[in-house]
């Protein structure tokens, strides 16, 4: 099939910094559409792809799976959207469509295995898919997700990974007026769970190691923030959540936060893939009928509803832009915890690079 090279931003090694390169693109199918990328939130898995840190990276890797743009060309077939719409595309691209899980909108759990914006492989070409740190991008109109008109357009970019991270377990276990939502870490997940949570009527809390957060945290819409390291503040609100929304990235004792689940409540990791350490204690769990459970960013129907909701009670991610030559230093950044909440790179400075 026939391909168009485009201008891009990655890398060629684990070890060395993101610089131009040029990518080849698939040229439009029937069902395609064309998206000119003019912003690209920057993910923590991002890094992760670049640096290899989870294995797997087939390099060069192009990373960036929050992409919003405008389309520029569609498919003959293309009914969904038209060449001038605003669009969006996340953390997939393809899936096989027809397994049990793809029947059910729950495209990111295909049994068959989802294909990832990036470092995933390209249905149609065999080639390596590339994100969207790119001028462009060409995906099937069934992955490609409409974004609400009164919405900025740069600070919409985060939804589509770090929204619907936290958005589809709140759905899944049917968050709404008067739940009780606590959440752990306040990061570009984190932040969007409260905006989130908040929007959907519940009483949102959340648990920070230090008291630093607390006044961005009642800012972002938080009713409330434990701190987890001092005990007589833990006890203060045992037996109190219905629902805890994990997004802590790295290993850490999940213990003291089942203890603060209400009686068949739930506690969702979102951010963090591995062991825990210290292990989970399920006494607590079977006295209480807890849940410690996982949850992967959410379908392709359930991202549209999250956009859709948050055009109609204005939510976006709270973010700092960056051109994509700062690509490098703003993973310094996050490295340190360094940004509110969310880096998104402008697209418009790959153009003049
Ligand atoms: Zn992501
Ligand atoms: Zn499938």
């Amino acid at each position: 099939m026939g391909t168009s090279i485009v201008k891009a931003f990655g890398t060629e090694s684990p070890t060395v910094d993101l610089k131009q390169m040029n990518i080849q693109r698939r040229d439009v199918t029937a069902t395609d559409i064309e998206i000119e990328i003019l912003y690209c939130g920057v993910c923590h898995s991002d890094l992760h792809t670049a640096r290899n840190d989870w294995g797997g990276t087939v390099y060069p890797a192009v990373p960036g799976h929050e992409i919003v743009g405008k389309i520029t060309k569609v498919g003959s077939a293309v009914t969904k959207l038209k060449v001038g719409d605003f669009a969006a595309v996340g953390c997939l691209v393809d899936s096989c469509q027809e397994c049990e899980s793809c029947k059910q909108d729950l495209e990111q759990y295909c049994i068959n295995g989802f294909v990832g914006t990036y470092n995933g492989k390209d249905k149609h070409s065999g080639m390596q898919t590339f994100g969207g740190y790119s001028e462009k991008v060409v995906v099937d109109e069934h992955f490609v997700l409409k974004v609400p008109s009164n919405l900025d357009l740069a600070a919409t970019a985060p939804l589509l990974c770090a929204g619907i991270t936290t958005w589809s377990p709140l759905r899944h276990w049917k968050v709404g007026k008067g739940s009780k939502v606590a959440v752990v870490g306040l990061g570009g997940l984190g932040h969007m769970a409260i905006k989130l949570a908040k929007g959907l009527g519940a009483e949102v809390t959340l648990f920070s190691r230090t008291q630093s957060k607390e006044k961005d945290a009642l800012e972002l819409g938080a009713d409330a923030v434990i701190i987890s390291t001092d005990q007589r503040h833990m006890d203060s609100v045992k037996g109190k959540f219905d629902l805890i929304i994990d997004t802590v990235p790295y290993v850490h004792d999940v213990n003291p936060y089942v203890a603060t689940l209400n009686i068949s409540g739930t506690l969702v990791l979102v951010g963090y893939l591995g062991g825990l350490e210290p292990i989970l204690n399920t006494v607590p769990m079977i006295l209480g009928r807890k849940s410690v459970a996982g949850s992967l960013i959410g379908g392709i129907a359930e991202t549209q509803e999250m956009l859709d909701f948050c055009g109609e009670h204005n939510i976006v991610s709270e973010i700092e832009v960056i051109k994509i030559q700062d690509i490098n230093t703003a993973y310094e950044r996050m490295l340190k915890s360094d940004v509110r909440y969310r880096f998104v790179i402008d697209m418009a400075s790959l153009k003049n690079a």
